[in-house]
């Protein structure tokens, strides 16, 4: 059998990339030599891949920010501002993925959205009246001869036509038809060129088509597929993940396509069509290798879920890119027992040659060493924990008495102004937060000389916070690294590595925790932060909490308990710590759901039965006990929750705020139109940019919140924490944002 993966992580054994890219953005380095550092890159992961012995390997699936970004300028889809403005090549990709303001002008950041249901994410494509599509850029020319260079025969990726344009945003008035037959003339271009130099496969991703597809989609898929692979001059490996392809199988199976990629791991379904038949001519890419997941694989499974799709050409392959999983366990402390039931990047590509070679008669040993593996118990069970969950009953997650109840309760105990001002949490954590947090550590300094510093912080922010006049205050998060790793050391059952980080977003990764067994509250998490803000001044400090959900989607899961059952262990934890927080004078709670939209299925038909049915009401437990006055406020990142609005409401909390700046407000209409009860905060700028927004930009920003909202439901705040902020932009844009409300205030 061959072995293949879809991409490798980009960012390196020790994020080296978001190093270098951040000292580009810094000035310490030139252009030159962040390109320079990314070739060393490409070159050091092609020959690791190599050295294990993977068969087919991928090129550019390396990326400096995004790999839709990057496709986006291969074929000339940049806004028309972009074009005029005096930078480099390089800063203009920079400019879109982050915003730019300077003195040659001022570009917005493209808005950035969620890609598909994983924690990493792609800057949206825009097709303008002026888009002229046409292959423009060399990237993926460039990194295959590159490779080529080195002896290494590369597969180039990219993202196919199909999902490029259902990512895209068209502007009023574009022609789709058109749009869509430019991009297979250019996509035709690609093809050709890469088959003069030498290329003998392209893997086309397509993701899109694991979503729901209707009659004129899959129309569209074939028509874009016919056109495209006729006379084509290589070979075409389609690609999908993150689900089965159930909509368009007898589709895909019919196109000329030389191999089609299909996840086995997410994608269940797909067992049962590939075992419905499957083209002799072609080849199969069986993602059997969690891409997602750094748990070790069960090869008995695997073995028996290969055997049983009964297809002679296969190719063993990763369920999606692995640049969803840290890079290697060989830098983690962990012990052996431990260190033995995961399996990070480079452990995959292992895996796939053991599987390999037991699919081939020669892997008995590595076949009983994995059984022995499964077979062993990790920790030892919870038993009440989990009679306590199969006990809870609908009491359990219902809070009394109803919104309109306690809103009125609430309006008349914290007597705030109209549209009253607050930040999402965090504010910036500067390299003295980080550099003092790390001392710690490493028992530099003592326990209370950390807390004092943490003490200063607290107060330095709080004076200046009611200096500007915010309404309700929050104490800023200095102690915190991360807002799940934070919790998860807390908890009990939680395992956190060194090193594990995951790209969540161009030069920023995150360290998700691993969830290895049960998870209840060993001691009381926030409350002492959060009782010694609140002494300090006689505004309301916000205490601050990540929810049930989101501490889940940004942690790796077990594979062993339903995600249900871990999602209402740590629930559990939580309330106990909401309680705790209201016992200590706590008024208003924000539960961070920042992440509740992550795990939602990519169909909408499994919605609810697989997902919304016990993530709702796991937040509705964590607060479900607090009383009617105290005011739950939640904080959703990203406002792709359009379509699950009602879900949203019914987390019953008193106040939403998210984020909404860089997708234009649309939510707005939806939140209107569907009666949403929940007061909200509609982020009303971007922290996502270090651009400052003026006063006035923010003023229209507000007028248009109040011309969709109820000026008595609207609560005004920054789109997300400001934890990877600088301290003067934060300053700026936060006085601008008090000062517009000011503004807003006198005029009503
Ligand atoms: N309270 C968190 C913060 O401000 C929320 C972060 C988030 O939504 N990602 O940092
Ligand atoms: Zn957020």
């Amino acid at each position: 059998m061959t072995t293949t993966i879809i991409g490798f992580p980009r960012i390196g054994e020790q994020r080296e990339l978001k190093y270098a890219t951040e000292k580009y953005f810094r000035n310490e380095i030139n252009g030159e030599a962040l390109a320079d550092f990314g070739k060393d890159l490409r070159k050091k992961h092609w020959q690791l891949i190599q050295e294990k012995w993977i068969n087919l390997i991928p090129s550019n699936d390396f990326s400096f920010y995004d790999a839709t970004l990057d496709t986006s300028f291969l074929l000339n889809v940049v806004p028309a501002a972009l074009e005029t403005i005096d930078l480099s090549e390089q800063d203009k990709y920079f400019a879109l993925a982050r915003g730019y303001q300077g003195e040659k002008g001022d570009i917005k950041a493209r808005p950035m959205k969620k890609w598909f249901n994983t924690n990493y994410h792609y800057i949206v494509p825009k097709i303008e009246a002026t888009t002229a599509i046409k292959v423009v850029g060399t990237k993926i020319f460039d990194e295959y001869l590159e490779a080529k260079a080195l002896g290494i025969d590369t597969r180039p990726v990219l993202l196919g036509p199909f999902t490029f344009l259902q990512l895209s945003e068209f502007e009023a008035g574009v022609d789709r038809q058109a749009t869509t037959e430019a991009l297979i003339v250019a996509y035709k271009e690609i093809l050709t060129r890469l088959a003069d130099l030498g290329a003998t496969t392209i893997q086309l991703d397509e993701p899109g088509l694991v979503k729901d597809l209707n009659q004129a989609d899959i129309q569209e898929f074939e028509a874009i597929y016919q056109k495209l692979l006729a006379d084509k001059p290589l070979a075409v490996l389609l690609q999908t993940y993150f689900g089965d392809v159930r909509d368009v199988y007898q589709t895909l199976i019919g196109l000329p396509v030389d191999a089609i990629g299909l996840d086995f791991v997410e994608g269940i379904q797909n067992q049962a069509l590939v075992q419905s038949g499957f083209p002799s001519d072609k080849t199969l890419y069986a993602g059997v290798v969690n891409g997602k997941n750094i748990w070790r694989n069960d090869y008995q499974k695997t073995v028996a879920l290969v055997e049983s799709l009964n297809v002679s050409d296969i190719v063993l392959n990763t369920s999606c890119s692995l640049l969803h999983v840290p890079f290697t366990t060989e830098n983690e402390n962990f012990s052996t027992e431990i260190k033995q039931h995961f399996a990070f990047a480079k452990e995959k590509l292992d895996e796939l040659l053991d599987l390999d070679a037991i699919l081939s008669g020669k892997g008995a040993e590595k076949l009983a060493q994995n059984k022995q593996l499964f077979a062993s118990q990790r920790f030892e069970k919870n038993e009440e924990l989990s009679q306590t969950i199969a006990q809870l009953t609908q009491d359990d997650f219902t809070r009394k008495p109803a919104f309109s109840e306690r809103e009125t309760l609430q309006t008349a105990r914290f007597q705030l102004p109209v549209l009253p001002t607050t930040t999402i949490g965090s504010f910036p954590q500067t390299r003295e937060v980080k550099q003092t947090r790390a001392k710690l550590k490493r028992n530099e300094i003592t326990q209370e000389a950390y807390d004092q510093f943490v003490a200063a912080q607290i107060n330095d922010w709080l004076t200046w916070q009611e200096s500007i006049g915010l309404d309700i205050l929050v104490h800023g998060e200095f102690e915190r690294n991360d807002m799940v790793e934070y919790f998860g050391q807390n908890l009990s059952g939680y395992l956190f590595s060194q090193n594990g980080w995951v790209q969540s977003y161009g030069t920023r990764g995150v360290k998700p925790p691993i969830i290895w067994g049960d998870v209840a509250r060993e001691q009381a998490i926030t409350v002492k932060w959060s009782k010694y803000a609140q002494s300090q001044t006689d505004k309301i400090v916000k205490g601050m909490l990540t929810g049930p959900v989101t501490i889940l989607n940004w942690s790796f899961p077990r594979e062993d308990i339903s995600l249900k059952e871990s999602t209402y262990q740590i629930a559990l934890a939580i309330q106990e710590e909401v309680l705790d927080l209201e016992a200590n004078g706590i008024k208003i709670i924000q539960i961070d759901e920042a992440a509740l939209r992550e795990k939602l299925p990519l169909r909408k038909t499994d919605w609810h039965d697989e997902y919304l049915d016990w993530a709702i009401p796991a937040f509705r437990l964590v607060h479900n006990k607090v009383q009617p006055e105290t005011q739950i406020h939640t904080h959703m990142c990203y406002s792709e929750f359009t379509d699950i609005i009602p879900a949203i409401d019914q987390m019953d909390a008193d106040v939403i705020s998210f984020e909404a700046s860089r997708s234009n407000l649309d939510i707005l209409d939806e939140l209107q139109r569907q009666n949403f009860k929940t007061q909200v905060g509609p982020g009303v700028y971007d922290i996502h940019s270090p651009r400052v927004p003026a006063v006035d930009e923010i003023k229209q920003t507000i007028q248009t919140i109040l011309t969709k909202v109820p000026l008595e439901k609207v609560w005004i705040n920054p789109d997300c924490g400001l934890k990877t902020r600088g301290i003067p932009e934060t300053r700026e844009s936060l006085a601008n944002m008090t000062e517009a409300v000011k503004a807003i205030r006198e005029e009503l």
